[in-house]
């Protein structure tokens, strides 16, 4: 008989084990909770949200994770289904009595005939059976040391950096310009890969200041390990030196700009095309602890900026993920060994939604594989689809950092005349998304029933 082997039953195992269960596979989850502990999680309960109790907005046509919500549940996702029963009054958001929710889930799946929890912790990478590894942001030492073994050292992350990302067509082009420093590049393409924001001395010096005085995250113990990789905060670059910055990621040499040659800017922000589609852009060297608030504020004053939207704010965190555009093929496996799929956060998806999206995927098409079904691969142009195609391919492996779902990462729509108005595109990412995401489960389901 077909047994699929899951190692940790959080957000993602937990609906990787729903999804292949209910196809007929028989599941052992493998959770190391509660006789081995995190310093986040608080129970032994599959699901556990280790912090908020927010399954973010769950409006579906303007927003992309309501928009994961409904494919989650078009799919008899058991996250949401739980969710849903165990919901707060939250205006637009989901949220959930954090405690009723992971005991639901924990009861659904070991009451599920074809599901058996093991406690215990995996610390190998298992050469022979059917695996999915969902061990999420806080991954055992012993298990994260065999996944480095596997991939190489430098595959596998315990922080993550990120700098905030930028939706490109809320830069400004009018005061901002496309160059790379000293024009280098093979191509116009990479002599143009950099989006420039040219700053006078006293926009400089007004920007310092708010970079000081803004309200920033404390570090918990053990967090600041992230420092010694060359990945200060601009913050802490800031409190070394009011030139720091301006000698570091904002020096404004080797750049020339075209809406005023003759002026040599104090600064530059520079920022880099994040994603293949090009929608997407991060601001170099702008890994931050400031607080979300606080950062949303102080990037608008950068020239260029002032009307920026953002796909998603800087951060640092402990969390431990690996590079999945080089490591994992488009189906979730381990390329150097497909017998084992990575699922959850550990992949580069961030969050409670994100992170059970993607172990939906990877149960049902490590089950379809057990069952010897043909599936065919997730359209991009949904939501679930956007997301894995971005971690395992549209993302730059270099620069890898974990992503929240987002329109950016969606092929664009064409909208005639109709760029500029931003709830009638939104809703046409949402309508064409639900389309091909309901093509696509009855295109599984089919095959499901041959
Ligand atoms: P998890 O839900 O963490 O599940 C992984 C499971 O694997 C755990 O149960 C763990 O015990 C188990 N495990 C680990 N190693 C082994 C092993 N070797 N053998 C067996 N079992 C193992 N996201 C949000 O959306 N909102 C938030 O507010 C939020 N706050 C966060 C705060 C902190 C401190 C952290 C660390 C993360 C936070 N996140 C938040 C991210 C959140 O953890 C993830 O989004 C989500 O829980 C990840 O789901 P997952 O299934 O990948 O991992």
């Amino acid at each position: 008989t077909h047994v699929l082997n899951i190692i940790g039953g959080g957000m993602a195992g937990s609906e990787a084990a729903w999804q292949a269960a209910k196809m007929g596979v028989r599941v052992v989850i493998h959770e190391m909770r509660p006789n081995t502990g995190t310093f986040a999680h608080r129970t032994g309960n599959l699901a556990e949200m280790v912090c908020s109790n927010s399954f973010r907005s769950d409006d579906d046509e303007q927003n992309a994770v309501g928009l994961l919500h409904w494919e989650m549940r078009q799919a008899g996702g058991l996250i949401m289904q739980t969710a849903d029963q165990h919901r707060l009054p939250a205006g637009g958001a989901l949220a959930v009595d954090r405690d009723t929710f992971s005991e639901a889930v924990t009861a659904t799946l070991k009451s599920h005939g074809n599901i058996t929890v093991q406690p215990s912790e995996i610390t190998e990478i298992p050469s022979e059976g059917s695996w999915i590894v969902a061990t999420g942001p806080l991954t055992s030492g012993a298990l994260a040391e065999a996944i480095r073994t596997e991939t190489g050292a430098d595959q596998l992350a315990f922080f993550d950096a990120i700098a905030p990302i930028v939706h490109a067509d809320s830069i400004d082009m009018d005061l901002a310009w496309r160059q790379s420093r000293y024009d280098k590049g093979e191509t116009e393409e990479e002599r143009t890969a950099y989006i420039n924001c040219p700053m006078t001395r006293d926009q400089y010096e007004a920007f310092i200041d708010a970079l000081l005085e803004a309200e920033k995250t404390e570090f918990k113990q053990g967090e600041t390990a992230g420092y010694f990789d060359g990945c200060l905060p601009i913050e802490v670059m800031a409190e070394r030196g009011r030139e720091t910055l301006r000698h570091g990621p904002m020096k404004p040499v080797g750049l020339t700009n075209p809406h005023d040659p003759e002026t040599k800017a104090h600064a530059v922000v520079q920022l880099r095309r994040d994603n293949q589609l090009g929608t997407l852009y991060n601001i170099v060297g702008f890994q931050t602890k400031m607080k979300y608030g606080a950062q949303t504020s102080v990037f608008r004053m950068i020239p260029g900026l002032t009307e920026a939207r953002f796909a998603r704010l800087g951060g640092i965190h402990r969390n431990t993920f690996i590079n999945s555009p080089t490591l994992l093929d488009e189906r979730l496996r381990l390329r150097s060994k497909p017998n084992v799929r990575f699922a959850g956060q550990i992949t580069g998806v961030e969050g409670y939604v994100e992170s059970a999206a993607m172990g939906l995927l990877a149960g049902r098409l490590a089950a379809s594989e057990l069952l010897g079904l043909d599936v065919p691969s997730v359209p991009s142009t949904t939501a679930t689809g956007a997301l894995v195609t971005h971690i395992t391919g549209g993302a730059d492996a270099k620069t890898f950092q974990p992503m929240n779902v987002n329109f950016g990462l969606f092929p664009p729509v064409d909208l005639k005349g109709g760029r500029r108005n931003r709830p009638a595109r939104y809703k046409a990412y949402t309508d064409r998304a639900k389309a091909d995401w309901t093509a696509w489960l009855d295109a599984a389901g089919c095959r499901d029933a041959a």
